[in-house]
C-alpha cells in the first residue's frame, strides 16, 4: 500500500495549545519508519489544484477571502479555527495531499495519504477546515472523466456538514457517515432525517450515534446501513477518511472506539465495493493515541491484521453496556426507517 505524503503538509498547523498541529504528520511517519511497517511512502503526484478545482466546489468569494486573511494573518476563520501565517499556501498542500492520494488511488486501485477537511462548505469554513480537500480531489476525478460515481465514508468522530453540504443534491456523489449525535458534539448538524435535496434526495446518509457508542454499535451502522448502501450505489471511486478521534480516550469526542475498533473501520472499508478507493487520515487529538490509531486503520485498510497488542496502548477499554447499545439501536432503527424509501435494507 502506498501513503502519499509530503514534508510541507505539516506547514497546516493552528500553532501551540491548538489541538489541531502540522507535526502530527511528520509524527505519523517517524512511528511507521521505526516499526518498519509495510507502507510505501511516497511524494505527492502531479499539479497542485489549480483555481478551477477549488472553483469547482468553493465560491470564488470564500477562497479570496480565505487568501486576504491569510495574507493579513489576522483573524478568525470561526471560533476554533484561527488564521495563521501562510495559511493559504497550507490549505492548498493538504488539497494537494488528497488529489495525489486519489490520483495514486485511480493507477494503483488503492492509496492512502492524509486529508479529509470535511467541515469546509461552498461558502464557510470553520472545525479546522479552510478547504474541502475531498469535495476537491471528488470534483477532479469527475472532471477529468476518470469516474462518474463516488462514494464517501465519513468515519471521523464529528459530522463532516461541509461534505454534506456541497453534495446535497448531487445524485453521483453520496455521502455516508457515521458520527458522535451532533445534539452533544460540533458542527450540530448530521441527522439521519438529512437524506439530500432534490436529484441527491436519498444521496446523503446520516448515521448518529450516541454518547459511549463503540465498536459494537460501529458494527450494527456498519452492516445494517453503511454496507448494503454503498454496495448497492457500487461506485466508481470511495473516498473515505476520518482518523482516531472515536477513540474513547480522544479529548474533543465522547465515542468509546477502540484501537481494535478502528481497525475494524479499515477493514470495512477494504471490504467495501468500489473499483478504486481512497482513504485518508486526518483526526486525532490525543498524542498517545494518534498514532496507533491511524496505523489501526491502515493496517484494516491494506487487508492486514493489527501489528501489535491494543491492551499495552490503551489498556482496559470501557464497557458498551446494555444502555448504549439500546439506544444505539434506537438510531440505527430510526435511520433505517428513513433510509429504506431510497435504498433496500432489511
Ligand atoms: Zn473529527
Amino acid at each position: 500500500m502506498k501513503l502519499i505524503y509530503s514534508p510541507f503538509i505539516s506547514s497546516y498547523d493552528f500553532g501551540s495549545g491548538h489541538p489541531f498541529r502540522g507535526d502530527r504528520f511528520p509524527s505519523f511517519i517517524s512511528f511507521i519508519f521505526r516499526r518498519r511497517e509495510p507502507f510505501e511512502v511516497i511524494g505527492y503526484l502531479g499539479d497542485p489544484p489549480k483555481l478551477d478545482d477549488l472553483t469547482a466546489v468553493h465560491s470564488l468569494k470564500y477562497l479570496e477571502e480565505l487568501k486576504r486573511k491569510s495574507y493579513m494573518n489576522y483573524g478568525m476563520i470561526s471560533l476554533d479555527t484561527p488564521v495563521f501565517k501562510d495559511m493559504w499556501e497550507a490549505a492548498l498542500n493538504l488539497v494537494h495531499s488528497s488529489l495525489s492520494t486519489v490520483r495514486v488511488a485511480l493507477k494503483d486501485g488503492s492509496a492512502a495519504g492524509f486529508g479529509g477537511a470535511h467541515h469546509a462548505s461552498i461558502g464557510y469554513g470553520g472545525g479546522f477546515c479552510l478547504i474541502n480537500d475531498i469535495a476537491v480531489a471528488a470534483r477532479w476525478a469527475q472532471r477529468e472523466g476518470k469516474v462518474e460515481s463516488i462514494a464517501i465514508f465519513d468515519h471521523d468522530a464529528h459530522h463532516g456538514n461541509g461534505t454534506m453540504d456541497i453534495f446535497y443534491e448531487d445524485d453521483t456523489v453520496l455521502y455516508v457517515s457515521i458520527h458522535q449525535d451532533p445534539t452533544t458534539i460540533y458542527p450540530g448538524v448530521g441527522f439521519a432525517r438529512q437524506v439530500g435535496k432534490g436529484k441527491g434526495e436519498g444521496f446523503t446518509v446520516n448515521i448518529p450515534l450516541p454518547p459511549g457508542a463503540g465498536p459494537m454499535s460501529y458494527s450494527m451502522a456498519f452492516e445494517e446501513i453503511v454496507r448494503p448502501i454503498i454496495d448497492s450505489f457500487n461506485p466508481d471511486l470511495l473516498i473515505a477518511h476520518g482518523g482516531s478521534d472515536p477513540h474513547f480516550l480522544d479529548p474533543l469526542t465522547q465515542l468509546y472506539q477502540t484501537l481494535n475498533g478502528l481497525w475494524s473501520i479499515g477493514k470495512w472499508v477494504f471490504e467495501l465495493k468500489a473499483k478504486f478507493k481512497a482513504e485518508l487520515l486526518i483526526s486525532g487529538y490525543n498524542p498517545k493515541i494518534r498514532n496507533w490509531g491511524w496505523l489501526s486503520i491502515l493496517r484494516g485498510f491494506s487487508n492486514m491484521k493489527m501489528s501489535y497488542n491494543p491492551l499495552d496502548v490503551e489498556g482496559e477499554v470501557p464497557l458498551e453496556d446494555g444502555n448504549i447499545i439500546r439506544r444505539s439501536k434506537l438510531a440505527i432503527d430510526d435511520a433505517k426507517g428513513i433510509l429504506s424509501k431510497y435504498w433496500k435494507l432489511s
